[in-house]
């Protein structure tokens, strides 16, 4: 069959390949250790669960504009200054289905052919096939290890062409956890303001920082409204991924295509979900501390156990809720990579893993700690047990 050139640009989520692996195994009544959810395990707050129980009994249920009830626009923009000391108004800010929407939309907005898209290495696996999806070229800008995975300014500058259009800044970063510092991310942004880059800023984990880090947002920069889009999403801060609700904020023009791309394609995200997110932005936030002093207590006690696997190194991370161990010392001798290496964690000891190779950084594997620290021990067993094992095989 012929399909599209931009359909065989690129490749399915292998983050859903491996779910997908996996929840073959569970079916079949594996007892699994999972270290593989990209979401919290935390329950969506009840009084944001109520709202949308309300809406749904006022018959909130018909088309809503496509950019996003108004009152959840403005929502947005309050909870966004708040939070972070930006100043958007309702016209520059459009309301998506998820972040990974807002994301798309925004490229498709932004990006064509002939376009370069920098690329902080490791990156989210969406980030290189949307761009691909465009026609757009990614370059990946890969960071180091040995630097906690942070995103440096002289290595976004070394990477610049006349073609680059756009650089994409994750922190704190999925899969490595690493959060660029807020004075290192002004830095970055000042080279690719002077180059006219757009820098757009996924804020989707801006809330799980841990240590002496805030939440920060590039847009309390004064001045940087005209060259930054800010992706946020609802799904991680508050426990809602499934209720698909993110969120753009960007320059009116922005904004305004990206609006045309979604009346064109998914209309407005569900209502009912909107009126939960109302609720969610404008009522109490306890829960968001509440999980982030649980995902802390998690990183201690996964970073220790990860360290204590002989030949495995693993930087502390700053935030979000993955860590994202080297594992390389454990390939060859019939393991000839991360992708292998998590097949057969999966197979023989029933452990969930994504490989590094899907986040552009071989020799790794993303390990979510958004499961409980009775399962983190159990993994950690399991872990020790299969490297011990390969040890002794070689
Ligand atoms: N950005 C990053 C870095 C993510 O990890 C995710 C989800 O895993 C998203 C964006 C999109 O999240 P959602 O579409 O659920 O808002």
């Amino acid at each position: 069959m012929q399909l599209a050139a931009r359909v065989n640009r690129i490749a399915i989520s292998p983050t859903s390949a491996v779910l997908a692996a996996a929840e073959k195994l569970r079916a079949q009544g594996a007892d699994l250790a999972d270290f593989g959810p990209g979401e919290p395990d935390f329950p969506t707050p009840e009084h944001i669960q109520r709202a949308a129980i309300r809406a749904l009994e006022q018959g909130k249920t018909k088309y809503t504009p496509t950019p996003g009830i108004g009152a959840l626009r403005e929502a947005i923009c309050k909870w966004h200054a708040a939070q972070f000391g930006s100043s958007y108004a309702v016209p520059e800010c459009v309301v998506t289905v998820g972040g990974k929407h807002a994301l798309f939309n925004a490229f498709c907005s932004l990006l064509e052919k002939g376009d370069e898209v920098l690329i902080p290495a490791p990156y989210w696996v969406s980030y290189p096939e949307q761009i691909l999806y465009t026609g757009a070229t990614v370059v990946p800008v890969k960071t180091e290890e040995s630097d906690g995975f942070r995103l440096r300014a002289e290595q976004v500058s070394r990477a610049i062409t006349p073609r680059t259009k756009l650089l994409i800044v994750n922190s704190p970063n999925n899969p490595s956890g690493a959060v660029v510092p807020s004075d290192e991310f002004v830095k970055i942004y000042e080279a690719c303001r002077a180059k006219n880059i757009w820098v757009v800023t996924d804020e989707c984990y801006s809330h799980f920082v841990y240590g002496d880090e805030k939440p920060w947002s590039l847009a309390s920069v004064s001045g940087s409204k005209p060259n930054i889009i800010v992706i946020g999403s609802l799904s991680k801060t508050f426990a809602m991924t499934g209720w698909r609700i993110g969120y753009a904020l960007a320059p009116e023009p922005v904004i305004s295509a990206m609006i045309k791309v979604q009346s064109q394609s998914t209309s407005n995200p569900t209502s009912i979900a909107q009126y939960a997110a109302l609720e969610a932005l404008t009522g109490p936030m306890d829960t968001v501390g509440v999980m982030l002093a649980e995902y802390l207590r998690r990183r201690d006690r996964i970073v220790a156990g990860l360290r204590a696997i002989p030949g495995v190194t693993c930087v502390e991370p700053g935030g979000a809720f993955y860590v994202f161990p080297n594992f390389s010392a454990h390939l060859g001798n019939g393991i000839a990579d991360s992708t292998a290496l998590c097949k057969q964690l999966l197979e023989r000891q029933h452990l969930v893993s994504v490989p590094g190779d899907a986040f552009g950084t071989p020799g790794h594997i993303r390990i979510s700690y958004a499961t409980s620290i009775d399962r983190i021990e159990e993994g950690l067993r399991r872990l020790e047990k299969f490297c011990s094992m390969a040890e002794a095989a070689r």
